[in-house]
């Protein structure tokens, strides 16, 4: 959706005439935006030799998956349904990464078997891939994203003391000593942070480390710096500049390469960044009530289609299209989930009636994959607008999808 200059139209589209065909609540996205984004990133990190592995957690429609393909990207996958997706999709299996954590072996053996990089994010993993695999099958080993962290900041650093992901640093001993038995080929080292990294010489100063870690690793090839960049969610969110980012990476990279005596690729794995812009969700207003101390407006839609809000406190700008120069004023705007169910508290927006069509923004990224069938709601449906057209690519809920698997018994 352009906000830039305010005509809030996807691809000359209006949002009102796609509602009028598909109904509300509906999430809409426009692969220009998504294309633009790719574009951008690539372009950030031009000097470097690296790939890009879209994270398809974040929106995983299979033509979301095609589009990234035919832009040239690899797959991040989570499990191994996202990694049948990516090849459903057209990813060749060597191009898709499965960074899972804290899964059964056996998934892990089921990758190998498909052909996908795997990325191993435990030592006990990495003890049954080592005695299961010895030299025959190369993987990548996930560390403990503390290193990237900004060690300054008390919160972070907690944070990343209880994370569950990677292998801590404290660890590596024993890798290595896996390495030596089996004869294990590691041939890239992972680290994924979590939207941390706020500024370009944190970035550094976490790249260097990374890099310094790596030359531990004899037999490494690829670097895989995961996702975590972040987009702006509010008008005045701070957010890293990943052209700067580019810059000082390329030069830690090139220093790297010379000291240790040949090219490593860099690998990067975003997800909200190519398409959490690309995202709207369209809701109608059907109730306005005011309790005497607030004024609500009731939303046809709920946590259970976008749980950001509730589960993280984010912020998702809220623009009235049936009013968007109208007066402001202030109002809480909730879902009609039977809990606390608020997309945005006091916010001040243009004037909302009933009826009126809301957009909340940014909401390609963790916005339908996140979605449930809570309060035995339909989920939506999603709408790619792709070179000037409008495309249903998937349907919304039925009776029968929230009945399809329940067996009813005699009782
Ligand atoms: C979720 C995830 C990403 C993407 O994170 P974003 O914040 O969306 O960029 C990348 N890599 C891994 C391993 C992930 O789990």
């Amino acid at each position: 959706m352009n906000l830039q200059d305010q005509s809030y139209t996807i691809q000359g589209l209006q949002p009102e005439e796609i509602v009028s065909e598909f109904g509300t609540p509906l999430y809409v996205y426009d692969s220009s935006v998504i294309r633009q984004q790719v574009a951008k990133f690539q372009k950030a990190f031009a000097a470097i030799d690296h790939k890009v592995k879209y994270a398809a957690k974040a929106l995983t429609n299979i033509n979301i998956l095609k589009l990234m393909q035919r832009e040239g990207l690899g797959l991040d996958t989570v499990s191994l349904q996202e990694i049948k997706m990516g090849l459903q999709a057209g990813f060749a299996p060597q191009d898709i990464v499965f960074t899972p954590n804290c899964v059964d072996f056996s998934e892990i053996e089921e990758a190998v078997e498909i052909g996908t990089v795997i990325n191993i994010d435990n030592l006990s993993n990495l003890e049954k891939f080592a005695k299961k695999y010895g030299s025959s099958v190369p993987c990548f080993i996930r560390l403990n994203p503390f290193i990237v962290a900004d060690s300054q900041s008390e919160k972070v650093a907690h944070w990343h003391s209880q994370s569950k992901f990677g292998v801590a640093v404290s660890q590596l001993d024993q890798a290595h000593q896996l390495v030596e038995d089996y004869g294990l080929h590691i041939y890239g080292i992972h680290i994924h942070s979590s939207s941390v990294i706020m500024n370009p010489e944190i970035f550094q100063k976490g790249a260097e480390a990374v890099f310094e870690m790596a030359k531990q690793f004899k037999d490494l090839q690829y670097i895989d710096f995961g996702g975590g960049i972040k987009v702006p969610y509010a008008p005045d969110d701070q957010t890293i500049d990943i052209f700067q980012m580019g810059e000082r990476l390329h030069n830690v990279h090139q220093q790297f390469c010379r000291e240790f005596g040949k090219p490593v690729q860099l690998w990067f794995e975003p997800g909200r960044f190519l398409v959490s812009d690309c995202g709207a969700l369209l809701v109608k207003a059907v109730v306005r009530k005011d309790n005497g101390d607030r004024d609500f407006v009731g939303v046809d839609s709920g946590f259970n289609h976008l749980i950001r809000p509730m589960m993280y406190g984010a912020h998702h700008e809220i623009v009235n299209l049936s009013n968007p120069f109208g007066p402001r004023k202030e109002y809480t705007i909730v879902g009609n989930i039977c809990e606390i169910d608020n997309f945005a508290v006091n916010r001040s927006m243009p004037e909302v009636k009933e009826g009126d069509l809301l957009a909340i923004l940014n909401a390609g990224a963790y916005g339908y994959s996140m979605a449930s069938t809570y309060n035995s709601r339909f989920r939506p449906a999603e709408v790619l607008v792709h070179e000037g057209k409008a495309h249903l690519i998937r349907q919304r809920d039925t009776y029968e999808d929230l009945m399809r698997n329940q067996m009813e018994i005699n009782l």
